[in-house]
């Protein structure tokens, strides 16, 4: 018998807004929402759940990842139930639940202790600026090996182990048989769903905002590459100078686009941002700005005595690394994906 959690609702809603309590079960978000189906119907089901605290039914589902929030079922509600929100909450929630360190739940629900981490890292950066004398090569060149092994520390230490905890809960506790050469028949669907979010398609009025995203995912992992691979803030390479530049550039500006729409609150997805949406989005714009400026003063040969621009790109930097990627919003990107993957495995057998 399925497992009830009385207090399931309060629970939740420390991870966002809606009104659970205003829903009368009428159905018309599953009707509206253009990426429900027969056999992965929602979002009503998953508002169901969550009114009844099935909590472990929630823990076992991919369905929340299975919407792109294009707001539509919250726009249509009759009762203002804002459906759309609860699945975006559920996604905070899960990434909660799939976290083994228990940090990200923390970070969601509360702000003040978001705010400590980030001042934190502040302190660490400018500490350890002090160790090494203020000396703008040493820390350059330290900043750059930080790039690499907080890449792999993070991926090999908290994020693999979540994906393997989400997978436990998503095929293995929820009773799905899954043949081994399975796995690697369905790879291609993890490949394109991560690269190009393709399912967002799906939902009506949303091809500009899906080629945002694509054009955002392209240029952050372009420029990933090119700061961590081609070392862009060392090289002397013209080619590679300019394409950092233009793809930083692509960044902020993106971002920036973002940010306004948020603050316009112009679609439904802005109206309820939720601290971390803001993380996520400012310090994406506050990393591709600062790496364009250093660059910049690089070239201008302004670097060697004006330190702290470099300081202040490496603070963003770290907080992006060890805040928001392992424990923020980032993952619901890789958790998507996967989940994109697990769904079909799922279907195959
Ligand atoms: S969330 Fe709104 S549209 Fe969906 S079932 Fe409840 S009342 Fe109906
Ligand atoms: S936000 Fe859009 S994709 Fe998500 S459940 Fe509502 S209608 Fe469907």
């Amino acid at each position: 018998m399925a497992k009830i959690n009385p207090d399931f609702k309060d629970e939740l809603k420390k991870y966002g807004a809606f009104d659970l309590n205003a829903c009368y079960n009428c159905g018309h978000c599953t009707a509206v929402c253009s990426l429900s189906t027969e056999d992965d119907s929602f979002p009503r089901e998953m508002v169901r759940f969550s009114v009844l605290g099935l909590e472990e039914n929630l823990k076992t589902s991919l369905k929340p990842w299975l919407c792109y929030y294009c707001g539509e079922c919250s726009e249509t509600c009759p009762r203002q139930a804002f459906p759309g929100e609860l699945m975006m909450t559920l996604r905070r929630w899960l990434t909660a639940k799939y976290d083994w360190t228990r940090l990200s739940g923390l970070l969601y629900k509360s702000l003040p202790v978001s705010i400590t981490f980030f001042i934190l890292v502040i302190a660490a950066v400018l500490g350890f600026s002090s160790y090494e004398k203020y000396n703008v090569e040493h820390i350059m060149h330290i900043g750059h090996y930080f790039e690499m092994f907080a890449i792999a520390g993070v991926f090999t230490v908290i994020l693999l182990p979540n994906i393997i905890r989400m997978w436990y809960y998503t095929i293995i506790k929820s009773g799905v048989k899954v043949k081994f050469s399975t796995y690697f028949k369905k790879l291609r669907e993890l490949i394109v769903h991560m690269f190009t979010q393709k399912r967002a398609l799906g939902c009506d009025d949303n091809q500009v905002r899906w080629f945002e995203h694509l054009i955002l995912v392209i240029g952050y992992l372009s420029l990933l590459f090119t700061t961590v691979v081609l070392d862009w803030f060392g090289t002397e390479s013209k080619f590679v100078i300019y394409l950092g530049y233009a793809e930083s550039a692509v960044i902020f500006i993106v971002t920036f686009i973002f940010m306004f729409e948020r603050i316009k609150k112009s679609r439904e997805l802005a109206r309820h941002a939720h601290p971390s949406d803001w993380f996520f989005v400012i310090w994406l714009f506050l990393m591709g700005l600062t790496a364009f400026i250093v660059r910049t003063f690089i070239d201008a040969d302004l670097i060697e005595n004006n330190l702290w621009m470099y300081l202040i790109h490496l603070i963003v930097l770290v907080q992006w690394a060890v805040i928001i990627v392992p424990f923020g919003k980032w993952t619901h990107f890789l958790y998507r994906s996967f989940a994109m993957y697990f769904d079909a495995l799922k279907k195959a057998d």
